[in-house]
């Protein structure tokens, strides 16, 4: 009876988590998708630990009470230019829950004679889940954390790698395989948990963590985003993983769904970066990728044109059509209010106003889709690149938002740039095109910017909040 009512809370939840994620597909819906997942893992939640007895209500109730208490402060507190290494760290725990799981679940077996009061013994099939879920879910935590380290500049972005790295990684590989095989034989023969097995499961979580560090360190800036959205896939697979080990339906089906949707993510960030999977990880490793600090055409001896805020508000106020290109600076400077009162403005004169989204600007796969959204811009004025990118060469202006690297042409034509190949929102086909920004640094992947010295572009130095709400002012007054 007790089984059947925990099935079916499973059931629940595991539709639940669909129906949330079905809703994540449109802005318009996210939030309540978002809510209802979380409802579903709640479900899921109680349903384990309340009717299998695992702990007291009062047990429960001090987890649920700590757990929600440090979400809420880390929801209040972090601000929304540290989310992608917020989502990174999450990831990152994710990976190291399914590692302890399963590796508690070598010590229950350890129990001394566990086979025979339990009647069970682990299997050589439990020996291959075990370990499968402490090597993936230790490489997803600490290639998160390197990704963290990385998204939030602890770290430098740059590609690192050093002789020796591809056969160690080779090697860790061959050995984490090897070990599984070890253990999976022992656990036919003998029926308790023997040494072989412990040090077999000890060999492949330090592999695994190993292993993490090697995959994220050679990738460069440019290609974070496939490995972000690779990493969270490694989390969910690392959870389904976890959910063989315990015979658990709620946290395989979670634990997919949160696999496929990062592999399919995985596949849209290769394609909007134009690379094969392959290529960036095996690129990576064979530390040629030409470094975050490499490639970029010569800029030496060219001059920008800088404008103004009054300059601009003119040139937007009498366009027929102006299309926005937030980037991760529109982020940093929490200019997204702003913006959204500028294109208001800008509508009230005629003026036709789109916003462009490329799917790698950002911290973090739709990092400018959630900020837009956040301060309301309507779903209708929000483009995917390949939706508009046709429409710059009828567009009076483009306004570039602390974005970089998602407009540079380097892109199209400089071989020796890391971002050669991806495509780019064509800004510098605009009549007019302007570049808010603070100065002539360049972006994540470390390269100049060609754009910036075209004949037809003009750059507004300053934040890009600051420089916004100086030119709605300007426009309010024409
Ligand atoms: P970039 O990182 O290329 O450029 C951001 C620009 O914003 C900088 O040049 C900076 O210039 C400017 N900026 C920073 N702060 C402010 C401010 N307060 N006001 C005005 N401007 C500001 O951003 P893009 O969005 O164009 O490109 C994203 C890059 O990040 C790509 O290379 C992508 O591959 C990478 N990436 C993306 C991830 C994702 O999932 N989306 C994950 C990891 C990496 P200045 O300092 O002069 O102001």
């Amino acid at each position: 009876m007790k089984q059947n009512i925990i099935d079916i809370a499973y059931l629940v939840s595991g539709i639940m988590f669909i129906y949330g994620l079905k809703r994540l597909q449109s802005p318009a819906t996210a939030r309540k998708g978002n809510q209802l997942a979380a409802l579903g893992m709640f479900v899921a939640v109680v349903a384990t630990l309340f009717l299998q007895e695992i702990l007291t209500p009062i047990h429960m109730l001090m987890g649920a009470v700590i757990g929600a208490g440090i979400g809420a402060y880390l929801a209040k507190k972090v601000e929304m230019t540290g989310m992608p290494e917020l989502v990174a760290a999450f990831n990152g725990f994710g990976g190291i829950a399914s590692a302890l799981v399963a590796g508690a679940e070598i010590a229950r077996f350890m129990a001394p004679n566990a086979h025979i009061t339990g009647g069970e013994h682990l299997e050589a099939v439990s020996a291959i889940t075990i370990s499968l879920s402490i090597l993936i879910g230790m490489i997803t935590f600490t290639g998160s954390f390197v990704a963290f380290g990385k998204l939030s500049e602890r770290i430098s972005g740059n590609p690192m790698s050093f002789p020796g790295m591809r056969l160690l990684t080779i090697l860790f590989v061959l050995g984490s395989v090897g070990s599984m095989i070890w253990m999976a034989m022992e656990s036919s023969v003998f029926p308790e948990v023997s040494d072989p097995v412990v040090y077999g499961a000890i060999f492949i979580a330090v592999a695994g963590a190993l292993l993490g560090i090697l995959l994220v360190i050679p990738i460069g800036g440019a290609d974070m985003p496939v490995v972000v959205a690779l990493l969270n896939s490694y989390s969910g697979i690392a959870a389904a993983a976890t959910g063989f080990v315990l015979n658990n339906t709620a946290l395989i089906i979670s634990g997919a769904l949160v696999g496929a949707s990062g592999l399919i993510l995985t596949n849209i960030m290769c394609v909007a970066m134009n690379r094969s999977l392959f290529n960036v990880l095996v690129g990576g490793f064979g530390g040629d990728s030409g470094g975050a600090t490499g490639g970029g055409v010569s800029t030496e001896g060219m001059t920008v044109n800088s404008t103004t805020a009054d300059d601009v508000a003119i040139l937007l106020s009498y366009a027929n059509k102006v299309i926005f290109i937030p980037g991760y600076g529109m982020a940093v400077a929490q200019a997204q209010h702003a913006v959204r009162e500028l294109a208001e403005e800008l509508i009230k004169k005629d003026v036709q106003v789109k916003f462009a989204i490329h799917p790698v600007a950002g911290r973090m796969p739709g990092h400018m889709n959630v900020l837009l959204a956040e301060a309301n811009v309507p779903y209708d004025q929000l483009f995917e690149m390949d939706e508009i990118n046709g429409e710059f060469e009828t567009t009076d202006v483009a306004v570039v938002i602390g974005a970089n690297d998602v407009v540079n042409p380097a892109a199209r034509h400089d071989k020796s740039s890391p971002i050669y190949g991806m495509p780019i929102l064509n800004a510098d086909q605009a009549g007019t095109s302007i570049v808010l920004k603070r100065s002539m640094r360049p972006g994540y992947a470390g390269i100049d910017n060609e754009l910036f010295y075209n004949s037809n572009n003009q750059m507004l130095f300053g934040d890009a909040k600051e420089s916004i709400q100086a030119v709605i002012n300007e426009v309010k007054q024409l």
